[in-house]
């Protein structure tokens, strides 16, 4: 008797909306949500109070007018609170499920991995398919493509130990994509200039030849897989445009010439500033006096080549270059507001970490906006980031494919 009656009683209090437990919602798989304040990734202005229902992890429909809410329904009342899509980081590098949630946590429902031992990112995204949702959906490149490739690569894929001393010329570069192609990648991650990251690398310095790198891409293209660049110097991102990849990751010293033909191509920059600032910062994911001085010389010149790039019309991407360790100090709504501290509007640097980055990375049929069947990905944030861009800050809802997988409502 006693059940029932508080069976009776949850139903009233769902009934009027006021009662959100966790539980039950994040195994519904219907839900509505209601007197949401939303940015859909893709409009212009925001659109008010906003009455959402989502069945199967998909959006079924979305209207501001008066909605009869489906009994049966879980109904959750954001209250006048922000929801956005849910962020998309278009360049991290997930090593392990704790990195993965962290991702998760600070908002983004969406990371692109680019680069990351034994084909766990992989694993993440079958994870996700399989409906595990306190981690990303993640689009995955598997191990990068370089002329020394890390050596996990070859206690996964032993067959390649003749490659072990260097991946040189296109054969032993087709070769590396194939591999990654045949266990399942996404994108092909490839370096087409050294690494910032250690200090005794030079970031300016190309490491592919102009038919290596159009090898990659071409190799790629056989299987309808795009590649990213990593490219700090000039020389070697202006070769991987001209070779056809999708994005260039960094781009510290890209030139106006190098920037009018991604505009032309519409190669995506994306610059990952906030992993420039880590790098000068102590703790994080780098802690090295000599990359912090050569991070002090990077940042103004990203920060200036991302604000040409912007006046000069190339689309810009979010992504953080971080692990998501838990040192690490940076997360995606710090690219965001990097972008913002660069010249782009809010609502732009919100775009560029949503529909923008989806149509990058390859997801936007699926995610990235807030529209009729598109996997219910959100975040819900207090205040109104067009207002104040730091609001995005502090996630305090997650759903990721429909499921609640952050509530910090009742906190
Ligand atoms: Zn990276």
């Amino acid at each position: 008797m006693k059940t029932v009656v508080s069976l009776i009683v949850f139903l009233l209090l769902v009934c009027v909306g006021v009662f959100a437990p966790v539980h039950s919602q994040s195994q519904a798989s219907s839900l509505a949500i209601i007197h949401a304040n939303m940015i859909d990734g893709v409009s212009a202005a925001p659109i008010r109070d906003a009455t959402l229902l989502i069945r199967d992890g998909r959006i079924e429909s979305i209207s501001t007018s008066h909605t009869e809410i489906p009994s049966g329904i879980s109904v959750f009342d954001l209250k006048g609170r922000w929801l956005l899509p849910g962020f998309v980081d278009a360049h991290a590098h997930l090593a392990d499920l704790g990195a993965a949630r962290r991702a998760l946590a600070s908002g983004a429902t969406t990371v692109r991995c680019l680069g990351v031992n034994h084909f766990v990112d992989i694993g993440f995204r079958e994870l996700n398919h399989a409906g595990v949702a306190d981690i990303p959906d993640v689009v995955a490149a598997g191990y990068h493509v370089r002329p020394r490739p890390a050596e996990e690569l070859f206690l996964d894929i032993p067959k390649m130990k003749d490659l072990m001393g260097g991946v040189k010329g296109t054969e032993s570069v087709r070769r590396v994509v194939r591999a990654m192609i045949d266990r399942g990648v996404d994108v092909i991650k490839i370096m087409a200039t050294e690494r910032a990251g250690l200090p005794d690398t030079d970031p300016r310095k190309r490491v592919f030849s102009d038919e290596e790198l159009i090898a990659a891409v071409d190799e790629a293209r056989k299987s309808n897989i795009y590649v990213a660049a990593h490219a700090h110097g000039d020389e070697g991102a202006a070769a991987a445009v001209r070779a056809g990849v999708r994005s260039i990751e960094h781009g510290t010293y890209l030139s106006d010439q190098t920037l009018t033909m991604m505009k032309e191509k519409g190669t995506y920059l994306v610059p990952t500033i906030a992993t420039v600032i880590d790098l000068i910062d102590t703790g994080g994911d780098y802690d090295d006096p000599v990359l912090s001085v050569r991070g002090r010389a990077m940042l103004p010149r990203i920060r200036e080549t991302t604000a040409h790039a912007l006046k000069m019309g190339v689309k810009i991407v979010a992504g953080t270059d971080t692990g998501y360790a838990p040192s690490s100090r940076r997360r995606i709504p710090h690219e965001i507001i990097e972008l913002v501290n660069i010249g782009m509007t809010p609502m732009d640097a919100i775009k560029a970490a949503t529909s923008v980055a989806a149509a990058c990375i390859g997801v936007d049929k699926r995610t990235g906006s807030i529209k009729t069947g598109m996997e219910a990905d959100f975040i819900a944030i207090e205040r109104d980031p067009t207002a104040d861009i730091s609001a995005i800050q502090d996630v305090i809802v997650v759903i990721n494919n429909g499921k609640i997988a952050v509530n910090r409502l009742n906190w």
